[in-house]
C-alpha cells in the first residue's frame, strides 16, 4: 500500500471509531481468519453486578455478603466492585480486613475480625484444602444462567456462595454475526469458570469457548492457535490481555479498557464496539485491495 493510501485508511478509520496505530495492522487485519475474543470487559460490559447470595446452612445470606464485600474493598476487581455496591445497597456495615491478599484470577483472602476469611473460586479454595462440594450444586445453578458465582470460606470451613452477572455490550450479539459472516472464527478466551463461559458462548453463537485460564496463560493460547497456522486478531481489554495482545498477528484494543492493552495492539475500537472490527478489515481489503 502507497503512504497515501494508508493515510485515507488511518483518517476513514477514525471517523468510525477505529484507530490504527500504524500501517501494519490496516495491512494485516485482512489476513486475519481466527478472532480471540476476552470474555469480561470486551463481549461482556465488565460491570458485573450482584445477583444472588447463596447461604451455607448455619449462615445468614447478610453475613456471608457482609464478609465478602469487607474483603472486597481492598481489590480492584470488576467482581470485587459488584460485591461491595451489593452489601451497600443493603445498607451492611463492612469492616475493614487486615493481612488482605490478591490472587491473580482466583480471587482474596485477609482477616476481619479475627477470621481468616477467602472469597473466590473453586480453585482458590481448594489451593487451601477446602472443599466446597456442598455448593457445587447451587453455583452449576448460577452458571448455567451465565453467571459467575464466588465461594465464600470462614476459617476453613465453606460458608456460602455470591453470583454475579455481567450484562453482554449491547452491541455484541451483532458483531458476532457480523464476524462470522466475515468469515472467520471466534474463540472466547477467559478466566471465568468453563460452564458461565460456555452459557454466554452458547447465547452468542460462539464457537469455541477455553476457560478458567490464569491471565499469564492467554498469550500461551494466542501461541497455540497460530502453531496450529491460524492467522490471529486478539481482542482484549485487561492489563491480564496485553501479553496476549502483543502475541496475536494484530492486537485490538477496547478504548473503554486499560491503558496498558491500548499500548500492547495495533487497533484501538474507541467505543469498544465490536462491530469497528468489521469495519476496520473492510478497510484493510480496499487499502490492499486483493494482493496477498
Ligand atoms: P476474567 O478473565 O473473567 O476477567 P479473572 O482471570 O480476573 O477473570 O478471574 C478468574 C476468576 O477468579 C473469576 O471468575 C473469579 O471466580 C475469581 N476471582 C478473581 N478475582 C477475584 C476477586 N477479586 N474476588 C473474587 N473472585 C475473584
Ligand atoms: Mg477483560
Amino acid at each position: 500500500a502507497t503512504p497515501m493510501s494508508i493515510m485515507v485508511a488511518t483518517g476513514k478509520g477514525a471517523t468510525m471509531g477505529v484507530l490504527f496505530k500504524n500501517a501494519e495492522a490496516i495491512e494485516t487485519l485482512r489476513k486475519v481468519d481466527t478472532l480471540v475474543v476476552d470474555k469480561t470487559g470486551t463481549l461482556t460490559e465488565g460491570k458485573p453486578r450482584l445477583q444472588e447470595v447463596v447461604p451455607m446452612q448455619g449462615w445468614d445470606a447478610d453475613e456471608v455478603l457482609r464478609l465478602a464485600a469487607s474483603l472486597e474493598r481492598g481489590s480492584e476487581h470488576p467482581l470485587a466492585a459488584a460485591i461491595v455496591q451489593g452489601a451497600q445497597q443493603r445498607e451492611l456495615a463492612l469492616e475493614a480486613p487486615t493481612d488482605f491478599q490478591a490472587a491473580a484470577g482466583k480471587g482474596v483472602s485477609g482477616r476481619i475480625g479475627g477470621r481468616e476469611v477467602l472469597l473466590g473460586n473453586a480453585a482458590l479454595l481448594s489451593g487451601h484444602g477446602i472443599g466446597i462440594s456442598a455448593l457445587a450444586a447451587p453455583a452449576e445453578v448460577q452458571r448455567t444462567q451465565g453467571r459467575t458465582a464466588m465461594f465464600l470460606a470462614v476459617d476453613g470451613q465453606p460458608a456460602g456462595l455470591v453470583a454475579v452477572a455481567d450484562p453482554v455490550k449491547t452491541t455484541t450479539p451483532q458483531a458476532i454475526r457480523e464476524l462470522h459472516e466475515d468469515g472467520l472464527r471466534i474463540v472466547m478466551l477467559t478466566g471465568d469458570n468453563e460452564t458461565t463461559a460456555k452459557a454466554v458462548a452458547r447465547d452468542l453463537g460462539i464457537d469455541d469457548v477455553v476457560a478458567g485460564v490464569l491471565p499469564d496463560q492467554k498469550a500461551q493460547h494466542v501461541k497455540r492457535l497460530q502453531a496450529e497456522g491460524r492467522f490471529v486478531a486478539m481482542a482484549g481489554d485487561g492489563i491480564n490481555d496485553a501479553p496476549a495482545l502483543a502475541q496475536a498477528q494484530v492486537g485490538i484494543a477496547m478504548g473503554t479498557g486499560t491503558d496498558v492493552a491500548m499500548e500492547s495492539a495495533g487497533v484501538t475500537l474507541i467505543q469498544g464496539d465490536l462491530r469497528g472490527i468489521v469495519r476496520a478489515r473492510r478497510l484493510s481489503r480496499a487499502t490492499l485491495g486483493n494482493i496477498r
